[in-house]
């Protein structure tokens, strides 16, 4: 009797196991299956993605459902439209020996007439994602009034994705009496919610401890100035060579940035995001798959129900907005029992988030060192000689042989083979040999990064909450009108008629001539050096070449509107009275030839080949 049997599977499905080649049962299998099969029971399973959950609710139901029958008897809800084609491949992988089953997904994005005649055909499963259901259930497309199991897969991630309302709504059309399967990755409140709600006394099963990453994930934070964070992401792909990796990024348009950047620097890398047509991402979904592409960009909507299973890193570029989307980034490696890393770039006012994740996954990062430009090289050197070493001879090589030889006559094997190995070396060496190192002291300073920060210059705008903007908002509008780089504007303070923001000093000039005289929707907006506590070295260069050059006007009106007291010379009242032809606050007003470069002023390493 194998491990499956002893759950109590029987023999199609074994069948169907075996042809996939499945050991053992992973632990979530473990847990749930012998409950689910033994008792008509609700269920609450708090798994990653990746543990076998799939096969966990799926063997059970399979095992359940009547097949000669061609009623609706199970639903699976899932966040993403990649999720639920994934759950119906594997659902009909399982089942594959049961004759009649008819697995049907339900997703948006594809012709609503086919998938309603597939579920007409007798779909005794539907897997469906929350807004599609709703909308075939409205058409009466789908009858789930019969079910006798519903599972919420990644229930964490359809609440974050605004799908309460769908899945109650959805739900109201199943009988009370079925047995309702949640898996989720983390609990937060809602998913306990949705549980109470929705549920009757489920069994609890925790694989892992609760809100805990994956356990066989390490995780890594290494600590740059924020300007080298794509430098830093460059050493981190060229220090593990056969990376295989996600890398997160806060916004679409970082996700384009740095996706570009690194193919445009020679590596096989790929953006996922949601400016991209359902196509194109399938497209670059396909390639990752296939490993053509090495690093896929990708925002955290974008990304959500990946599941690739040999991932060997996620990289943070940056982090999550709500550090409990950590959780799901890390998940993305370490699947199917193998081990991955979770590297975190990170700045130091960034550090505090370190410590909410760790409070978060009950664990601990590890602190590491950005690698150096030689150890970089020592890396790529042993991993070339690693794959020589291990590469099946070629002997259409052959014929050529003679020629080759009669070339290398007077060279001794040793310097044949440091010939060989400097083809790849030097092009590594002469990009690293005067690399600087990237890491920085946390204790030095309190302040944003390091030495650096003490070239900043902090400003004074006059917009702030009650135009529309939070800090984010404020953040990309300033990064699009100036046309710097992601990390450029920082320590961004909004408040309700006013912000403030910091650049580098070397883009005060800049920030001051632009706007001068930078009109918004008929609207004067101003920025003013202003000062920052215990920055005021900053703002005495900053500030002084400022006045030197334009005189106290402009700062005495921004004290003054500062208090509250000449809000209409500063010119906001004046801005009524302008035209409102002006291009909507956000859109690219203005270039700056420096700006542009700044923004792609990381320096490149020379082009190299392609990797496959
Ligand atoms: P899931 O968490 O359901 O997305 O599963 C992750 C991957 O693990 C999928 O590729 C499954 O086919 C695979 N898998 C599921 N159960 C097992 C098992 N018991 N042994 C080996 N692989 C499994």
């Amino acid at each position: 009797m194998n491990a499956f049997q002893n759950l109590g599977l029987e023999d199609p499905i074994l069948q169907a196991i075996n042809d996939l080649g499945f050991e053992t049962p992973s632990e979530v299998q473990e847990k749930s299956i012998p409950i689910l099969l033994e008792q008509e029971q609700d269920l609450v399973a708090l798994a990653q993605t990746g543990t076998g959950k799939t096969a966990a609710f799926g063997f059970p139901m399979l095992q359940k459902i009547n097949v000669d029958s061609r009623t609706t008897q199970g639903l699976i809800l899932s966040p993403t439209r990649e999720l639920c084609l994934q759950i119906t491949n594997e659902m009909k992988l399982y089942g594959k020996y049961y004759k009649g089953l008819n697995v049907t997904a339900i997703y948006g994005g594809a012709s609503i007439t086919d998938q309603a005649k597939q579920v007409k055909k007798g779909a005794q499963i539907i897997v469906a994602t929350p807004g599609r259901m709703k909308d075939m259930i409205s058409r009466r497309l789908v009858d789930i009034s019969k079910i006798e199991y519903a599972v919420l897969d990644e229930a964490d991630e359809m609440l974050n994705m605004g799908f309460y309302e769908d899945i109650t709504d959805i739900l109201s059309h199943t009988p009370d009496d079925k047995s309702t399967w949640l898996f989720s990755a983390t609990m937060p409140k809602e998913v306990s919610i949705i549980a109470k709600k929705f549920m009757h006394s489920p069994v609890e099963i925790v694989v892992g401890t609760k809100n805990q990453g994956a356990t066989n994930v390490s995780h890594e934070y290494y600590l740059v100035n924020s300007r080298d964070r794509y430098a830093a992401l460059k050493r981190l792909a060229d220090a593990n060579p056969d990376i295989f990796s996600v890398i997160f990024c806060r916004t679409k348009r970082d996700t384009q940035k740095v996706a570009e950047k690194l193919i445009d620097d020679g590596y096989s890398a790929g953006a996922l995001h949601g400016d991209l047509s359902q196509n194109q991402r399938d497209l670059v979904m396909k390639s990752f798959r296939n490993k053509q592409i090495q690093m896929l960009v990708a925002t955290d909507v974008a990304a959500r129900g990946i599941d690739v299973d040999d991932i060997t890193h996620v990289i943070n570029y940056q982090l999550p907005d709500e550090i409990e989307t950590y959780t799901h980034r890390s998940g993305r490696t370490g699947r199917a029992g193998k081990t991955g890393v979770s590297m975190v770039i990170v700045s130091k006012s960034e550090l505090r988030k370190i410590k909410s994740i760790e409070r978060i996954i009950k664990k601990q990062f590890e602190q590491k060192d950005i690698p150096g430009g030689m150890e970089i090289c020592q890396v790529q050197l042993m991993s070339l000689a690693n794959k020589v070493h291990d590469t099946e001879i070629n002997h259409e090589i052959d014929p050529y042989l003679n020629d080759i030889n009669a070339l290398f006559e007077d060279n001794s094997k040793d310097d044949l083979i440091k010939k060989f190995f400097s083809v790849e070396f030097t092009r590594f060496f002469n990009y690293y040999q005067k690399s600087k190192d990237l890491n920085v002291e946390a204790q030095h300073s309190s302040s944003r990064d390091g030495d650096n920060s003490s070239k900043s210059t902090r400003y004074f705008i006059n917009v702030g909450r009650k135009d529309g903007f939070d800090w984010m908002k404020l953040k990309d509008f300033l990064r699009e009108v100036l046309q710097v780089g992601q990390d450029d504007v920082f320590k961004v303070d909004v408040k309700d008629s006013f912000s403030f923001f910091n650049t580098e000093v070397e883009h005060t000039t800049k920030v001051l001539e632009f706007f001068t005289d930078f009109k918004q929707n008929g609207r004067f907006i101003n920025v003013e050096i202003t000062e920052d506590k215990g920055r005021s070295q900053n703002r005495g260069r900053g500030g002084r070449r400022r006045d030197d050059k334009r005189g106290r006007s402009r700062r005495d009106r921004r004290s003054g509107e500062f208090n509250g007291q000449s809000r209409g010379r500063s010119g906001s009242r004046r801005g009524l009275k302008e035209n409102r032809s002006e291009k909507p606050v956000g859109s690219r007003s203005r270039r700056s030839n420096s700006g542009q470069k700044s923004a792609n002023s990381v320096s490149s390493r020379p082009r190299r080949s392609r990797r496959k």
